[in-house]
């Protein structure tokens, strides 16, 4: 795997599992415990609910799947009747299901749990039979556990531990009212664990109804160590902002881009106005079909199209080796989301630049993001050679997003501007990590800034259908 593990943090013996789990994890050739595991095992031991930011590859399987095993091995179980699972783990797709419940198995393999999987697209009748012995953990996805829920084949009023794995993409793939109805049938009295990549506001609000007074844990997506991602931003307002990318791209000779805006109708627009200005582009979003995006991501990936233009749900998934740029056509709302999209470059060990493209009314979220990263990014003048559209040419349709209200607006001077002609954060610390010179920074002239009108602070805040058993 590839994430980093945290040499100084606990070792697995120091986290309190039982000791057939550790022996398991010895077996599985596990040493050290990674951020996620070493952060929310100890929460998942204590009993409380939890909501963790963590993506695949990070081991966050092993976080929820040991210290559960723990509970439901130390715990006396209560009345236990075939088909009445104790625990139940929600999964979007069959694939990581059978993943799952593979990594239950090898970590409870000293134990004396039972598992099943569950999912759709297989014949039922095996899992008929399989509910009609003891079954301790279900794996499951939404729509097969819903047939099983309508025949009455499974009885979850003995859940003590519901776990939503992936809930991003549960979302994203429209399961919210199946976990709905899941939700409306297992106890209220439970442990609940809410895994997701990213947490946007549907997210939340999710998590809001689910979980009761959760402990929050999260790890940055794998590799992304801000350090080695150059990043940068210029200010300029929203109504510029698709002219200026366009002569960045020129002007760096970017070959590939991968942009992020915020709205869907926002992403098309950009890729029309770059394709219309002579740079291939393409956009991916919710609204386009499997295959389209599939196409689209083929094509930026061999050089076919220069700029992928992505929402962030969209962007998930995408995993490319070496991508050397990253903008914000928008900065995220939700800070978290900032890395999770810089985290696309500068992978494995390469250097990636990441751009923000910074309007007056993000500056709130600038600040939100730069505190998450504790570090400033690096304010750079706009080169020279960039002309602003004429205000007959603006499309008055985007707007950034406007900071909800009361979270305090951008003073003058404080956080946003050029803080000196170098476009560098007066800290020391570059956020070009390793001595690199930020490429944005290498670009830079001093005194080519736009003219911004200063604005009073008021106007900113407008497979394997039932295995069982070890
Ligand atoms: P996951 O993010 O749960 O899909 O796990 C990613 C991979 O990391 C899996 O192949 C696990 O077997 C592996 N893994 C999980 N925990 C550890 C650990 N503590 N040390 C080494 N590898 C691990």
């Amino acid at each position: 795997m590839t994430t980093e593990t945290t040499l100084a943090g606990p070792a697995f013996v120091e986290l309190g599992l039982a000791e057939p789990i550790l022996r398991a994890i010895a077996d599985a050739g596990y040493t050290t415990p990674t951020p996620i595991q070493a952060q929310a095992i100890p929460q998942v031991l204590q009993g409380g609910d939890l909501l963790a930011a963590a993506q695949t590859g990070t081991g966050k399987t092993a976080g929820f799947t040991l210290p559960i095993l723990h509970h439901l091995t130390t715990r006396a179980a209560q009345a236990q009747k075939p088909g009445r699972p104790r625990c139940l783990i929600l999964v979007p797709t069959r694939e990581l299901a059978a993943q799952v419940e593979e990594s239950v198995k090898t970590y409870g393999k000293y134990l004396s749990l039972t598992s099943m999987v569950m999912f759709g697209g297989v014949n039922i009748n095996p899992q008929f039979k399989a509910l009609k012995s003891r079954v301790d953990i279900l794996v499951a996805t939404p729509g097969r556990l819903l047939d099983h829920m309508g025949q009455k084949t499974v009885d979850l009023s003995g859940i003590e531990i519901l776990v939503l794995d992936e809930a991003d993409r549960m979302l994203d793939m429209g399961f919210i009212r199946d976990i709905k109805k899941v939700l409306a049938v297992v106890p209220k009295q439970r442990q609940t664990l809410l895994f997701s990549a990213t947490f946007s506001d549907e997210i939340r609000t999710l998590a809001n109804g689910l979980l009761n007074n959760p402990k929050s844990v999260e790890v940055a997506r794998r590799n992304t160590t801000v350090e080695v991602i150059e990043q940068s931003m210029h200010r300029v307002p929203q109504a510029h902002k698709r002219d200026l990318l366009a002569h960045l791209i020129k002007h760096h000779d970017w070959q590939q881009v991968l942009v992020f805006t915020r709205t869907k109708h926002g992403a098309n627009k950009l890729a029309e106005k770059l394709t219309k200005d002579g740079i291939t582009a393409a956009a991916i979003h919710g609204n386009k079909s499997q295959s389209a995006r599939t196409k689209a991501l083929a094509s930026f990936k061999d050089g076919g199209v220069r700029v992928l233009v992505a929402t962030d749900i969209a962007a998930r998934g995408i995993d490319i080796d070496q991508l050397p740029q990253v903008v914000n056509f928008e900065l995220p709302n939700v800070p978290e989301d900032y890395v999770h999209r810089i985290g696309r470059t500068g992978r494995a060990g390469t250097t990636g630049s990441a751009l923000s493209l910074v309007d007056d009314e993000e500056l709130s979220y600038l600040r939100d993001i730069e505190k998450l990263i504790k570090r400033a990014i690096v304010r750079v003048e706009i080169e020279p050679g960039f002309v602003a559209p004429a205000k007959a040419d603006l499309m008055s349709d985007e707007r950034p997003p406007r900071p909800p209200q009361g979270r305090g607006g951008p003073r003058q001077g404080q956080g946003a501007g050029n803080r000196n002609a170098s476009g560098r954060a007066p800290q020391g610390r570059s956020a070009a990590g390793g001595g690199g010179k930020p490429a944005a920074n290498r670009a830079a002239a001093p005194g080519t800034a736009q003219p911004r009108k200063p604005r009073p602070p008021a106007a900113l805040f407008a497979g394997k259908p039932g295995s069982r058993g070890h």
